[in-house]
């Protein structure tokens, strides 16, 4: 036994920590953790060694053909998301539609303002998935639509978005369709091949890397044609890729302790199993969670249909005993921190059920979960309407 006891029942290799049940920064092994306890020459060729295998990888995880490239961003998935948008989208006669069901639709959105690149956006609110026909009838209403942004797994309230369906249908119109498939990328299944010219992703999501850099995969003859079309020198990714394919290292310096760590991450992914079996691991999280969550009076916002098995998004219950702020830092003082959040119009919180996680650590909070409510005397678990 310890003499110090610890404050938190935290992961392997920080277990003076809470685990994290946020979509990223999530938890991850030790194994990830360990690759960061080198110092590695962002020039030196074991480094280059291990940025082309993230590179072939990743295609690979995506299915892509040899008509696809990868090119790696510093920063987070926004870093992606801009640079990609920046690189892609029209500046003038045809706009880009954007499919918006949450905060990271209206973020895209946003961006294209910024760069004033003209937008129209589809808002389903934040908890409908859009249909192929929602899709359809804004591209046929508006032929100066050449773009189609949408995302896959929206991350404020975790709801997967048919982006297969809906690809079918814009490449039958011969649009350009981009993905953000930052949350599910490598734990649902995505194949770049059923039509998608773009998808985006970053280290600290499905992978289960740390935060550092993000990725887009594209097209070579898109990418080969938007030199010149960044808005930025940084996030310009056809000089992004220019450099990586010259000699194999970035422009500027490169995130190598995260980049090592998602090598790692990248070789334990596919030692569990692949897709299929993160995918199963996340849904068995989820399962365990919702079941549990239920059983004590939650409601979930989404219908089981609709919810993926990335992140949760429960209603705030009327009890007026609860409080949100009380109950996320007594769960975290017993080891695990929920997402501090809500995103959704309807009051609710959320709880990430990817990382390196599984049953034993959804027990966990489950019963932390009940011995923080008797703690709060909250008994009323129906939820707050407004
Ligand atoms: C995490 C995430 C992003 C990127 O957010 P960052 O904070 O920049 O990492 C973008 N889209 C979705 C759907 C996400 O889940």
């Amino acid at each position: 036994m310890d003499k110090q006891p610890h404050r938190f029942a935290g992961p392997p290799g920080q277990e003076d920590m809470p685990y994290l049940l946020t979509p990223g920064p999530l938890t991850t092994s030790r194994g990830v953790k360990a690759a960061m306890l080198a110092d590695w020459g962002s020039r030196d060729v074991e480094f280059r060694r291990v940025v082309s295998g993230i590179r072939k990888g990743l295609l690979d995880l995506a299915g892509c053909d040899d008509s696809y490239e990868c090119v790696i961003m510093q920063g987070s998935g926004t870093f992606a998301i801009e640079a990609a948008l920046g690189a892609f989208c029209p500046k003038s006669e045809s706009r880009t539609l954007v499919v918006a069901n949450g905060a990271y639709g209206d973020r895209a959105a946003a961006i294209l303002g910024k760069l004033g690149r003209p937008v129209v956006k589809i808002d389903k609110g934040d908890s409908a998935a859009p249909s192929v026909e929602d899709v359809t009838r804004a591209l046929d209403a508006d032929p100066a639509i050449s773009h189609v942004w949408i995302i896959h797994c929206e991350t404020t309230s975790g709801i997967v978005n048919p982006i297969e369906e809906i690809a079918r249908a814009v490449k039958a119109r011969g649009k350009v369709y981009m993905v953000d498939a930052m949350s599910s990328f490598g734990a649902i299944p995505v194949h770049m091949g059923v039509g998608m010219d773009v998808m985006v992703s970053s280290s600290n999501k499905c992978i289960e890397g740390v935060p550092g850099f993000s990725y887009v995969l594209v097209k070579r003859d898109m990418l080969e044609a938007s030199k010149g079309m960044s808005h930025s020198v940084v996030l310009d990714l056809f000089e992004q890729w220019k450099g990586l394919e010259a000699n194999g290292q970035f422009r500027f310096t490169p995130p190598t302790h995260a980049l090592v760590a998602f090598h790692t991450a990248m070789k334990e992914h596919a030692a569990e199993g692949g897709v299929a079996a993160r995918g199963a691991r996340y849904q068995r999280n989820a399962q365990i969670l919702i079941r549990g969550m239920r059983d004590m009076g939650f409601s979930t916002l989404l219908s089981d249909n609709q919810a993926g098995p990335i992140i949760q998004t429960f209603l705030t219950p009327r009890d007026k005993n609860f409080h949100f702020e009380t109950f996320y830092e007594e769960l975290r003082r017993r080891g695990f921190a929920i997402y501090p959040g809500k995103l959704t119009k309807r009051p609710s919180f959320r709880i990430g059920t990817i990382g390196k996680v599984d049953e034993a650590v959804m027990n966990g909070v489950l019963k932390a979960i009940r011995e923080v409510l008797a703690n709060m005397k909250v008994t009323d678990l129906a939820p707050l309407e407004g």
